[in-house]
């Protein structure tokens, strides 16, 4: 699992109150000197550029700190940090004592947090939502749209609920739209925002290119649905915010998570959506992330993929049937039926993405998804049947 967060090793800051907070990383030495005012450079030979805002290297690079210019920035990162490459950006902290990465450029999974607040408390959350004031994220978020390369193929964004904040949310699709019109945006919502006739509409007239809405349901049951968000009323307003988003032409994709509560009906919720959202772009059917509440709810959520490949199988046939758009993410291929696999994805970001041992021998490990590493963790499948 990559670092992407984490304490400095050394620092040495001329000036601590020259504004730092989010820089972008160049390799380039052939910079023109009004772009290294605004960038860090990664160091990693002898050959060391003048006037960058600021040089990062690697601990096993530190010796070339005294090659560095005598008026330089600096810091000195883990070898953890090795992937760091060049466009990426990192956001040193105020006091220069810790580095987070928040994009990198060779990666197809870049995903970014706009708020960690949420009207749902999903008893399978990965990313437990928090009450407090963290409005200081959608200004990070505004500042970092125009420093990620206008070529970027995908970009994510999720929360908590990234429309918690509507009004900051439209602000920061707009941007989005500004700075990067030929990346394709995904966005993770509960999408019950959308169930406001008028905030769809400003949603949908920003007219981003190329963007979709995934948007979780878990049961056809409503009730069902709610006990599993934790908030009573959602399944509905869910169901009203996906209407309106299609009756406005905007692409959205329901995802299923799969565990012991939500697999019970999978196969009534696939005809319920073959039956009454067939105009949806897609279906996600997903395995279950070992994170945040998962763990705290075992008990309840835990099913071995083993159980329920014939549930999946039966699921993934009736919306088939009906010729919708389906994908399988986050299983094993092991333990997927072969009729699952011509909608099978290699799905996991490739930060959090890892393998069993039992995976060393397998000749189709380059087709397999894997795990995410708290999975590998915390546990997983004891059938696992290497090819
Ligand atoms: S043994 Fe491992 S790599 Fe092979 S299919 Fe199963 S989970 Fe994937």
């Amino acid at each position: 699992m990559l670092k992407l967060g984490g304490k400095i090793i050394r620092i040495h800051a001329v000036d601590v109150h020259k504004d730092l907070t989010l820089v972008k990383v160049s390799t380039s030495r052939n910079l023109p000197e009004v772009l290294r005012r605004q960038m860090a450079y990664l160091v990693s030979d002898h050959q060391i550029p003048q006037g960058f805002a600021h040089y990062l290297l690697l601990e096993k690079h530190r010796q070339l700190v005294d090659m560095l210019p005598s008026d330089a920035d600096y810091s000195v990162l883990p070898n953890d940090y090795s992937y760091i490459g060049d466009n990426d950006v990192v956001r040193l902290s105020a006091d220069r004592q810790r580095i987070r990465v928040l994009f990198r450029a060779s990666s197809p999974h870049n995903s970014i947090l706009i708020t960690e607040q949420c009207n749902h408390y999903c008893l399978m959350c990965s990313q437990p939502p928090k009450v407090a004031d963290d409005s200081w994220i959608l200004d990070e978020v505004e500042s970092l749209i125009p420093l990620i390369p206008k070529d970027t193929r995908e970009l994510g964004f999720t929360g908590g609920e990234p429309t918690t904040n509507r009004e900051r949310f439209l602000k920061i699709i707009s941007l989005t739209k500004s700075y990067l019109p030929r990346t394709t945006i995904h966005i993770l919502s509960n999408g019950r925002s959308f169930k406001d006739p008028a905030f769809t509409d400003k949603y949908a007239e920003i007219k981003l290119p190329d963007a979709m809405i995934g948007i979780p349901i878990y049961s056809d049951d409503p009730t069902l649905h709610d006990y599993i968000v934790q908030a009573q009323g959602a399944f509905d307003e869910t169901i009203q915010g996906i209407l309106n988003l299609k009756r406005l032409g905007q692409k959205v994709e329901i995802r299923v998570v799969i565990h012991k509560l939500s697999v019970q009906r999978l196969p009534e919720l696939c005809e319920f959506i073959a039956r009454n959202l067939l105009f949806v772009d897609h279906v996600a059917l997903m395995g279950l992330e070992m994170m945040g509440f998962t763990r705290a709810n075992l008990d309840e959520l835990w099913v071995d993929p083993i159980e329920y490949k014939d549930t999946l199988s039966k699921s993934v046939g009736i919306l088939a049937k009906y010729d919708m758009n389906i994908s399988v993410y986050n299983h094993q291929l092991c333990l997927v039926n072969p009729d699952i696999h011509p909608y099978y994805r290699k799905s996991i970001s490739d930060w959090k993405n890892e393998y069993a041992p039992e995976c060393q021998s397998c000749t189709k490990k380059s087709d397999c998804g894997g795990f995410f590493a708290s999975g590998v963790k915390f546990g997983y499948s004891k059938h696992l049947a290497p090819f």
